[in-house]
């Protein structure tokens, strides 16, 4: 091959690659987004995203707490895993996970590390009005753990009328109380038949059946009637006999895709509610 052919080889070949990835990154902007992690974004790219593209952003909040034979970190890993499983068809992004949420009663256990509500509330307030002025139109917060719902919905309310924002606070366990009772035919629990399916259903590794036994279980008790801090049980039923872990991988997945639909309808009817309505357009 003489050597003018070779050069002219070249600069076509060059020419192509160049195309290539031109298109390539005109296929990525008009396209789906690189990822929908924040953490992952580089600013450009949220810059191009949010608000034009994308308007919502889910934000799992947790708590790291004892929960019978699963990880310490469920209540994070629960609503992480949820938003990764929906963003797509709620055409979110996934803010990162605030792993410490308010755990007073459990502190006590190993691993367990518990915020206080003075520090707990104006943090996430912070959280959500800086999300706000990100631009994003619908904050929707993903927690993970009971013991932050009543400060969440305070602070979310705040944020809401304050940054004129559309906050809506989900509590899935909550809002899955029907598809608990459906899937394995009885009511669940705190580290019960249901969280422990969820969380089986994503990491099956991290689940000890091994390390059960029926006495690591109680029922809640009834509302006043008494506290003991720390609890004495991690696994707490919500009703007497109900609610044990099954560790069946079949009704895990089956759990796991029947609460994330769910969640995802939630998130989309609030969204068309509130756009129907003309509130924060
Ligand atoms: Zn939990």
């Amino acid at each position: 091959m003489n050597k003018m052919r070779t050069s002219i080889m070249m600069f076509s070949a060059i020419m192509i690659m160049a195309a290539g990835s031109l298109m390539a990154a005109e296929t990525r902007t008009a396209g789906a987004p690189s990822t929908r992690e924040m953490n992952l974004l580089c600013w450009q790219e949220f810059q191009e995203l949010v608000p034009a593209r994308i308007d919502t952003v889910l934000v799992p909040l947790g708590s790291l707490e004892p929960h019978g034979v699963i990880p310490n970190g469920t209540d994070n890993l629960a609503p992480e895993a949820m938003a990764r499983d929906i963003a797509e068809k709620t055409n979110a992004l996934i803010a990162p996970t605030l792993n410490y949420g308010l755990t007073a009663a459990m502190k006590g256990f190993p691993g367990a590390i518990s915020i206080s509500e003075a520090a707990y509330g104006p943090f996430v307030e912070d959280l959500l009005g800086n999300l706000a002025d990100q631009k994003f139109k619908n904050i929707i917060v993903l927690n993970g753990h009971g013991g932050n719902t009543a400060i969440l919905n305070q602070v979310a309310t705040r944020v809401a009328n304050r940054s004129r924002v559309r906050v809506l606070v989900t509590n899935w366990w909550t809002i899955a109380d029907d598809l608990t009772k459906s899937v394995f035919k009885e009511n669940g629990g705190h580290a019960g038949n249901n969280e422990t399916a969820y969380i089986q259903a994503f990491l099956p590794a991290h689940i000890h059946p091994e390390r059960y036994n029926k006495d690591m279980a109680q029922p809640a008790a009834a509302p006043g009637a008494y506290i003991a801090v720390p609890v004495t049980s991690t696994i707490i039923l919500y009703e007497k006999g109900q609610g044990y872990p099954t560790f069946d991988p079949n009704q895990a997945k089956e759990y796991f895709r029947k609460v994330n639909d769910r969640m995802a309808d939630l998130v989309l009817e609030t969204i068309r509610k509130w756009d129907s309505s003309g509130v924060y357009n």
